[in-house]
């Protein structure tokens, strides 16, 4: 859709363009398979000689339209969907990685992605340091090695409500001759494009704030089309020699900007289907059309309880980007001027038992394995999402024993803060 629009116009009208006649609403082409009149036709789709439909695994219209809609939102050339944000990342990073490739990765991101990490892909030969964002240049360059292929990082982290300093992290990733890969399912594009900060890849769990109603597992892959796979060819050998697997095609020669998006899905999607059902798109569709609106909601309730948090005398510590003497503030007003997303961190004075019989207490705010949905809701990670880690992993994530995690939805506030106010008390 035209580039001048603005990301609230994107976020209702960009994908779908109905021709005359058409829908007016995106329909959900409901089909495995696609009909060609000609056996020669069918051939140059499976050559890649041509780009056409043929088989769902690969690729469907109602999920290219809903990508495309994503892409447009976040600034880049190409995006694809995946069937959840586990998918999204793994694909992301697996696409320019393979067995005796090295990544370099903040530690503080979603407990699912640190385990992929540290667990999964270390099996499949991938080894992943781990840093600490916060650290400095000197110390973040140790990390690098001659066969790391890239970085990669969350703009506000889960659950710890971190924000990346993204630009600094692109530079020091681009020196290295490797692409920014950003996770940036909490802010979404309403609150940060990354591409426009340096990074080369964002990724988006969907399941959250995209979908926003708790609908839908899904993911999303977003290609910017800026990185030069070719300036640094020895180390991209799966983008920049001839895959024997599509007749020796290479594909920065002939997909250029997007072939980093085109090999994801002609590749991984093709060997490894992690598709997301068309239906999903279309509920997805739903959710993006009022993106910009709820998270506008979803930043103000969360800056009015963060704030009422802070004050109250049974709360030992608030961790928000949004509060001016949060040690984020800063990064926060330069890449979220308009506002982070609803997710708060705190703690309570006393014990893990008083935290867990606090949440125990809530009526309104639900204990649920979510976050960043239109219903508020708390989890303990210590106790829920992250319980396979050990403390000392759990510090390394930047997550506290006594975190906890209140994702805070666009209900009005007023009943949010007395439900909280109840429970302390
Ligand atoms: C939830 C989440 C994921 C994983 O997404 P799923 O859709 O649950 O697979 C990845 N990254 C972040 C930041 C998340 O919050």
């Amino acid at each position: 859709m035209k580039k001048t629009y603005n990301p609230d116009t994107l976020c209702v009208q960009a994908g779908w363009q109905p021709k005359n006649g058409e829908p007016r609403v995106l329909p959900i082409f409901q089909s495995t398979t696609f009909k060609y009149d000609d056996s020669d036709e069918m051939a140059k789709l499976f050559d890649l000689e041509k780009s056409g439909y043929f088989y769902t695994r690969l690729q469907n219209p109602t999920n290219d339209l809903v990508a495309s809609k994503i892409a447009d939102l976040e600034g880049g050339v190409g995006a694809m969907l995946t069937s959840s944000g586990q998918a999204a990342n793994f694909f992301a990073t697996f696409n320019i990685c393979e067995c005796g490739s090295h990544i370099v990765s903040t530690s503080a991101i979603y407990g699912g992605t640190f385990n992929l990490f540290a667990v999964t892909m270390k099996k499949m030969g991938i080894d992943v340091t781990f840093v600490n964002q916060d650290a400095t240049d000197e110390e973040l360059e140790k990390a690098f090695r001659p066969n790391t292929r890239c970085v990669f990082g969350e703009t506000i982290s889960n659950p710890g409500c971190e924000v990346l300093d993204i630009e600094r992290f692109a530079r020091l990733a681009h020196c290295h001759g490797v692409p920014l890969i950003i996770d940036n399912t909490f802010a979404t594009p309403v609150n940060c494009r990354p591409i426009e900060w340096g990074a080369d890849i964002v990724t988006h769990s969907t399941t959250k704030y995209m979908d926003g109603h708790a609908g839908t597992v899904g993911g999303a892959i977003v290609d910017s089309g800026n990185f030069d796979w070719d300036a640094h060819a020895d180390l991209f050998p799966g983008l920049t020699t001839p895959d024997e697997s599509y007749h020796g095609l290479i594909y920065t020669q002939r997909f250029g900007r997007a072939a980093y998006i085109t090999k994801a899905t002609t590749h991984l999607m093709r060997d490894l289907g992690c598709i997301q059902s068309p239906q999903h798109a279309y509920y997805l569709n739903l959710g993006l059309e009022s993106l910009h609106l709820r998270m506008r909601r979803h930043c103000e309730n969360a800056q009015a309880v963060a704030e009422w948090l802070q004050r109250n005398d049974k709360v030992a510590w608030v961790n928000y980007s949004g509060l001016p003497d949060s040690p984020y503030y800063a990064l926060s007003q330069k890449y979220l001027p308009n506002g982070s997303c609803g997710v708060i961190a705190f703690g309570l004075k006393g014990t893990r038992e008083d935290a867990i019989r606090f949440m125990d207490r809530l009526k309104l705010i639900c204990i649920v394995t979510h976050v960043a949905d239109a219903r508020s809701c708390v989890l303990h990670p210590a106790s829920h999402t992250h319980r396979q880690l050990t403390d000392e992993q759990l510090r390394q994530a930047g997550i506290a024993p006594d975190l906890i995690r209140l994702s805070v939805g666009i209900e009005d506030v007023r009943d949010i803060i007395a439900d909280i106010e109840q429970a302390l008390a």
